[in-house]
């Protein structure tokens, strides 16, 4: 199994329209960041999409993803799910599972109204079954996939994270409930929003993503949903100083986690 990173950045994407800080205009690839996203791929050929966000085209061509078996929304932000056109591709033949909690189904469902209402022949629309996902760790089963649905806090937004064997991919959350702590407990490798070195009222900063890492105890972790501030390098830099021995680093588009 694993988890493949199809995307670490936050909702501007890097580079950002018009910026021409260094960062934005970097030439190491690693800081060349689409929006949040991710792919698991299972020991039996199951392939399974964490949000479908406005470069999901671009990324599965990337990824060379040939089929997909389900989509765990993590919320309903642009950022997040407005690439669920280009799933149409892969619900030709059986309507595609798209998971996620109350709020985002209510809201995916608003949002692309357009496919749940009857229209002429031949406007390829992707067919899509919304499925609301419990908040009570009931997990998911897909083919020998097992996956967890992480409630978690985005400012006031209640949200989902996703967890797969030790493995958990926690984005846009600045806060994780207790009851959430014990889902996830035995996590070893985390994927953690980490937007930037300055505070925000809805992501983890890097200091709240390395206090959450702290709190799991997971032996590895990356950063996601990373704006501009700080270029690859320079979080790695951040991290030798602020956290130096730990297996933390930031995530970059392509990164590929062994899940166990
Ligand atoms: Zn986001
Ligand atoms: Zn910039
Ligand atoms: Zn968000």
């Amino acid at each position: 199994m694993e988890l493949l990173i199809l995307g670490s950045g936050t909702s501007h994407g890097i580079p950002v329209i018009g910026c021409s800080c260094p960062v934005c205009v970097s030439n190491d690839p690693r800081d060349s960041r689409t929006r949040a996203s991710a792919l698991i791929r299972g020991n039996c050929g199951e392939s399974i999409l964490v949000d479908a966000g406005p470069e999901f085209r671009i990324q599965a061509i990337r990824a060379g993803i040939r089929s997909l078996d389900a989509v765990l929304a993590t919320h309903a932000h642009a950022d997040h799910i407005h690439g669920l056109d280009d799933i149409r591709i892969f619900s030709a033949r059986k309507d595609m599972d798209v998971w996620g909690n109350t709020e985002c189904i209510e809201d995916i469902r608003e949002r692309f109204a357009y496919i749940f209402r009857p229209t002429q022949e031949g406007g390829g629309k992707p067919h899509l079954k919304l499925r609301t996902a419990g908040t009570g760790g009931e997990p998911i089963v897909i083919g020998s996939l097992s996956i967890t649905p992480i409630p978690l806090f985005h400012g006031t937004l209640p949200i989902l994270g996703w967890r797969a064997g030790d493995t958990a991919y926690l984005t846009d959350c600045n806060q994780i409930p207790e009851s959430s702590f014990a889902l996830l407990d035995g996590t070893r490798k985390l994927v953690i929003d980490a937007l930037r070195a300055r505070t925000h009222s809805t992501h983890y900063n890097f200091e709240g993503a390395l206090a959450v890492i702290e709190r799991i105890g997971a032996e590895v972790a990356w950063f996601t949903h990373i704006c501009h501030d700080f270029s690859h390098e320079g979080i790695r830099e951040w991290l030798r100083l602020r956290a130096p021995g730990k297996k933390i680093e930031p995530a970059y588009d392509g990164l590929c986690i062994r899940i166990e």
